[in-house]
């Protein structure tokens, strides 16, 4: 390997207007070396790939976040929540794997804190097959034929016992802050708080200060366990948005923070659940928390930390000097940038990687699986590939590469092939950077999403050895005459008219002068005629924000889908039930479970998918959303010349949706693997560590 090269900026000095950014707190006996605090998170590795969770935390430790924090951790195992993967704290065997965590974090200066868990009632407990328990009997929360007990007194007790032991057994891995978890609807804590959920009568339920009466034993408990060396922080949603079904910021949720005022050393404030929490950037702006949490720091005297998917140094002193936030929380600012708060400090505010809010990092929770990030590649990788999100190793030899294609993968090949010193030239056909980047941006709801390529202009920018070609569409001739040591094509996909896809596996049959109009048509602008009915086969965003767009420009919309409800997919991003009830609310008609199978001169057929009943209802454009075409036709051509005797480079090489179509994360992901292992030999070994299982010997 290479000596490794570091970020490629200059080290300037941090502007003042940001110092305040970079100030101690002090929270109960600990102090922070700043303000940057990384909430916790989830990331799918959790207690089943622990040395990968370790990595991750110990570089955004490395990136200057002052405080670094766990997913869930599960306390019992009457409580557990496989198949998702989180932390795990039942018994004393568990401590080296988050001591490991807690040494990573503290090699850097920051602090750790942890949030261990009793989800109850939300949990079927698939793993244990232990019957769940809340504060009265009701089927767990997770569609699962498992109905929870209703605690008696002697299981409070014993759930007392269980935070204590938890609590000790953080301490002794290491961790300075030790939560209280009542937030997001997911635990014990908030289940008691909640009238929903809440039925007792005895002295746990009916009033409020009843109803709170666990949550504040579990907060005086811990501390009396810990709280000489530890602090003990409250996670609180203040508002559910469920009105007076639920806790809100004038209402419950406000009157638990009175009552509990300066009992916590730290108040982590959100909202609740997670989907209202961590809300996609389609759905609600940077900073729309602050409306509901910002009363916290009027009732307590002690420090507040609160989220808002910030990735703006002013808006953070903002929230600092205007009284509303002691610390600035942060989840998936600090996956997109683990390097975000280092970055403030060495005045390298353009070289900030922005969230874009689309909560692919979501999806590995729900999934099982590692975390991805579509603007971080490294994320999740930091320890089975040994990617670091800042530094790469230089160039194997000096070479060149021409990448054709600048959309998320070739635009990321070419930032991290420059980084590593390579000559690099970016051939684009269009006029402007970013692909399909550039053309779902304009979509409604989706112009967060141009930073994923406004991220990488700027850094190519920097870079003397990459030269961007525009309006430069390649021929398989141009490529091999351009003599590059190596040629990657990544000229993307388009979609596809034919109505293959899940459902079908041939091209959907069409009356001749049927009018179909594909996506990447109607993104650039193509005339529609009603009445339009889409057809998702593809079941992520792109269906429902076709639909969006066309009744936002006064269409009348179908939308026919195979799957019970619309952009099914996005049930993994918390974002199915918005995207549904806004097309409700635009007046989309929506006809689930429904496949389409003749497209005729103003009519389609419909069929039921399980029925196989027909039926035909009016069509003026057919817009078909079931697959991508890949645009390798260079990629094929350059080939065949090569096969036919022409010279051609030491490797050719397809990445991104070229090869096979995917999510820009995909893509991104492609482009930094490829400049990743330009160089590297290729074997037939799994390219990355496994966390393999022990065996137990008893
Ligand atoms: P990906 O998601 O894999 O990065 P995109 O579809 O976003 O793919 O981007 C592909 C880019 O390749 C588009 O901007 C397109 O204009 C460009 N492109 C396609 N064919 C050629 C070509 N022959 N020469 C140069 N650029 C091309
Ligand atoms: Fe942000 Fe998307 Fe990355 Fe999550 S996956 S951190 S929402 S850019």
């Amino acid at each position: 390997m290479n000596k490794p090269t570091g970020p490629i900026a200059s080290k300037s000095l941090r502007d003042p207007r940001y110092d305040v950014l970079f100030e101690s707190v002090q929270i109960g006996p600990v102090q922070t070396r700043n303000r940057f605090y990384q909430v916790p998170h989830c990331n799918g590795m959790g207690h089943q790939y622990p040395s990968s969770m370790a990595e991750m935390r110990g570089i955004k430790a490395e990136g200057g976040w002052g405080v670094i924090c766990t997913e869930q951790v599960e306390i019992h195992h009457t409580s557990e929540l496989s198949p998702v993967i989180e932390g795990r704290l039942w018994e004393d065997r568990d401590i080296p794997v988050l001591r490991k965590m807690t040494d990573k974090i503290h090699e850097h200066g920051s602090l750790a804190g942890v949030e261990p868990c009793y989800d109850g009632l939300a949990t079927p407990n698939r793993y244990s097959r232990e019957i769940p328990m809340g504060p009265s009997p009701r089927p767990v929360s997770y569609i699962d034929p498992v109905q929870a007990r209703g605690m008696d007194l002697r299981d409070i007790r014993d759930l007392r016992r269980w935070y204590v032991d938890a609590a000790k057994r953080s301490k002794e891995a290491g961790f300075d802050i030790i939560y209280v978890y009542a937030g997001h609807d997911l635990n014990a804590l908030s289940h008691f708080l909640s009238r929903r959920w809440n039925h007792r009568t005895d002295e746990y339920g009916g009033s409020l200060e009843n109803r709170l009466r666990l949550l504040r034993e579990v907060l005086a408990d811990t501390k009396d366990a810990v709280g000489d060396t530890c602090a003990v922080a409250l996670r609180f949603g203040v508002e559910e948005m469920l009105g007076d079904e639920g806790l809100s910021s004038e209402g419950e949720g406000r009157d638990v923070v009175e009552m509990l005022a300066d009992i916590p050393d730290l108040w982590d404030v959100n909202l609740s659940d997670w989907d209202n929490d961590s809300m996609t950037s389609r759905f609600a702006a940077s900073g729309f928390q602050d409306a509901y949490v910002n009363f916290v720091k009027k009732v307590t005297n002690k420090p507040v930390v609160g989220v808002g998917r910030y990735t703006s140094p002013d808006a953070m002193v903002s929230l600092i000097k205007s009284g509303a936030l002691d610390l600035i929380g942060a989840a998936r600012p600090s996956i997109a940038d683990p390097f975000l708060p280092k970055k403030v400090e060495e005045g390298r505010i353009e070289d900030i990687r922005e969230c874009i809010g689309c909560n692919i990092c979501v999806t590995g929770d729900f999934l099982a699986t590692p975390i991805r990030c579509t603007q971080n590649p490294t994320m999740g990788e930091e320890w089975r590939r040994g990617w670091h999100p800042e530094r790469i190793a230089t160039r194997h030899a000096d070479e060149s590469v021409l990448i054709v294609g600048a959309g998320p993968s070739g635009l990321e090949a070419a930032r991290a092939l420059g980084q590593r010193g390579y000559i690099v030239a970016l051939a684009e056909a269009g006029t402007g950077l970013g692909g399909r980047v550039a053309a779902e941006a304009a979509l409604p709801g989706l112009a967060e999403w141009k930073r994923v390529s406004d991220y990488r202009e700027y850094q190519i920018s920097q870079m003397a050895n990459v030269g961007i070609y525009l309006d430069s569409r390649l021929t398989a001739r141009d490529v091999l005459e351009y003599g590059a040591d190596h040629v990657v094509i990544a000229t993307g996909a388009h979609w596809s008219d034919s109505g293959i896809g899940r459902a079908h596996h041939a091209a959907i049959p069409r009356e001749d002068g049927a009018n179909i109009v594909t996506v990447n048509a109607i993104m650039a602008g193509a005339e529609v005629a009603d009445p339009v009915v889409i057809f998702d086969d593809d079941h992520y965003y792109m269906g429902g924000v076709i639909a969006e767009k066309l009744r936002l420009a006064g269409h009348e919309v179908t939308l026919v889908t195979p799957q019970g409800d619309v952009s099914h997919f996005t049930h993994n991003t918390l974002e199915q039930h918005r995207i549904q009830k806004r097309l409700m609310e635009l007046g989309v008609k929506i006809t689930p479970l429904h496949t389409v199978t003749d497209i005729e001169v103003g009519s389609v057929t419909l069929e039921c998918i399980y029925t196989e009943k027909e039926h035909d209802i009016d069509c003026g454009t057919f817009v078909p959303v079931t697959m991508r075409q890949p645009e390798d036709a260079l990629y094929h051509e350059v080939e065949a010349l090569i096969e036919a005797g022409a010279s051609g480079p030491q490797t050719l090489t397809r990445i991104g949706d070229c090869l096979a179509p995917g999510t820009i994360a995909a893509a991104v992901y492609a482009g930094h693997r490829y400049a990743r292992e330009l160089g590297e030999p290729k074997t037939d070994a799994p390219p990355f560590k496994r966390e393999l299982p022990t065996l137990a010997t008893d």
